[in-house]
């Protein structure tokens, strides 16, 4: 094909979404311009844990497109020098209920899943800061993996225009879509396919779409400790919370009785939406959080209440040697509302297709490479036919 007749393509909105679209339709053979409307990415995509998280999609598609993402990520990190670590997962079990659970979901996923449990002498190897009054045991996953989102989402542009040349406009706002154009201000521009990857902004693309769709915005709040270089955490720690979110836990016979008793235990922070993961960077650096508030528009102000359950809690399965806030912030992702979709990918209009809503909302980062192939690709099944991931992250 000659260079005039190579095809064209605008993505609007550079976080994982949109930079995952892009890298797809380059790899497709496309030219990829990128739009956001900020100097560099300061959305969902670099609030997060970065954890790329297969442990919380179900067995099946989505499985599969959680595993594709984490090779696409490695393939970025090892040729960019961006850090990471396949870390894994543990969850710590201190009560007979989230034992149970454990040890039906490692027996369910033999063969499945490289999970398994770990008596806690073995927890004590892997992840020395786990608490070790009233330890039972963990649950330990191999296949998870961490970024640094901040380094990560700051990193892949460089890389996708290096390596794709795929062109990057910052600071400019796409305020109308029109196929084959989009503008900014005036500004006009045009490309064959569009696509609209801008996270929580509902209001300026497509309101009028946006508001028949079953998508709300999900406000979360989180914190970083100060760097503590000499400790190691090892894989990413979550208490037993974080086992009634996970669609993978929901058809261990056990899970209602855990529930039953987290929803007791915990009423209050199971109210906000807590359940707790603590992941730690390159620098040493242990991220925590988070809670989870649903509505379209938030309080921009965050609660010092919210950040100390999650850090009390957080006490009962770590033992750190460093419990010093060194940053908290809250991130907002775009959550699907109808329980059945595992993504939102629509046809605005004839040749602009809105993507968002990963995962339900919560798991762009462990997603969104391998759905932009299947969107490029024409793979995805029918209309988001992938069963929705019960993940509420
Ligand atoms: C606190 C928190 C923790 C999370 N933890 C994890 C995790 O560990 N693992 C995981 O897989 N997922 C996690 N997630 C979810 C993940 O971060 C999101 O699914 C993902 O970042 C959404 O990406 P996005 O590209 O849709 O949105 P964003 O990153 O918000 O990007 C949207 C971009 O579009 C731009 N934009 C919008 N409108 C326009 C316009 N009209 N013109 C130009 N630009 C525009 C914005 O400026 C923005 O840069 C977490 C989310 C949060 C908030």
């Amino acid at each position: 094909m000659s260079k005039s007749e190579t095809r064209t393509a605008i993505v609007i909105g550079a976080g994982i979404v949109g930079l995952a679209m892009a890298r797809a339709l380059a790899e497709a053979g496309y030219r990829v311009t990128v739009f956001d409307r900020h100097e560099r990415a300061v959305g969902a995509s670099i609030r997060n844990f970065g954890t790329i998280w297969p442990i919380g999609v179900p067995n099946g598609p989505l499985y599969a497109r959680a595993l594709r993402s984490r090779e696409i990520w490695r393939d970025f990190c090892d040729a960019t020098g961006t850090w990471y670590a396949q870390s894994g997962s543990l969850i710590a079990a201190f009560h007979d209920d989230e034992w149970a659970v454990m040890n039906e979901y490692a027996a369910m996923n033999e063969g499945i899943r490289p999970s398994r449990t770990l008596s806690a002498a073995q927890v004590r190897e892997h992840a020395p800061g786990v608490v070790s009054k009233g330890l039972l045991g963990a649950l330990m996953s191999t296949d998870e993996l961490v970024v640094d989102p901040r380094e990560a989402i700051r990193n892949l542009p460089a890389w996708l225009t290096e390596r794709y040349g795929v062109e990057f406009h910052w600071r400019q706002a796409i305020t109308r879509v029109e196929h084959p154009y989009v503008w900014s201000g005036r500004r006009r521009y045009a490309a064959d396919v569009i696509y609209v990857a801008g996270g929580t902004d509902f209001e300026t693309l497509y309101p009028e779409l946006f508001e028949r769709t079953a998508i709300t915005k999900c406000k979360l709040q989180m914190l970083r400790l100060e760097a503590q270089p000499t400790f190691q955490l090892g894989p990413v720690v979550c208490g037993g919370l974080t086992m009634a979110h996970y669609s993978g836990f929901h058809a261990t016979p056990s899970i209602g009785a855990l529930r039953q008793r987290l929803s007791e235990q915990y009423a209050d922070l199971i109210a906000l939406g807590i359940h707790v993961m603590a992941a730690q960077n390159g620098r040493g650096e242990i991220t925590i959080g988070d809670s989870h508030e649903y509505g379209h528009t938030h309080e921009p102000f965050d609660e010092s209440a919210i950040n100390s359950k999650i850090v009390d809690y957080l006490r009962t399965v770590l033992d750190l040697p460093n419990w010093n806030v060194r940053q908290s912030w809250h991130g907002t992702y775009a959550k699907l509302t109808d329980g059945h979709r595992s993504e939102l990918v629509i046809e605005a209009e004839p040749g602009v297709t809105i993507v968002n809503g990963v995962g339900g909302g919560g798991l762009g980062m462990t997603l969104s490479f391998g759905l932009a192939e299947e969107v490029v690709n024409g793979t995805l099944r029918a209309e988001t036919g992938t069963p929705a991931t019960a993940v509420v992250r």
